[in-house]
């Protein structure tokens, strides 16, 4: 399984470790509108340091093929 790395502090993990946060939260965080053809942002919590950032593009299919793997459970 590709692995997630933070940014931040360096930390290499399975995607399962990190936290997501989906649309909803990010608009309370950012106090501002985005607009509706906006491709919803997915930030990444690191479960080390703590702190949120973007998820890159060619994970966002790798979180969908998660989220199918926990609907199936
Ligand atoms: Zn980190």
């Amino acid at each position: 399984m590709k692995k997630i790395k933070c940014p931040y502090c360096g930390y290499e993990g399975d995607p399962k470790e990190f936290t997501f946060i989906y649309e909803s939260v990010l608009y309370l965080a950012d106090h501002e509108v985005l607009p509706e053809e906006r491709e919803r942002p997915i930030v990444v919590v690191c479960p080390k340091c703590g702190r949120g950032f973007f998820l890159e593009s060619p994970y966002k299919k790798l979180v969908e093929k998660i989220k199918t793997e926990d609907y199936e459970k």
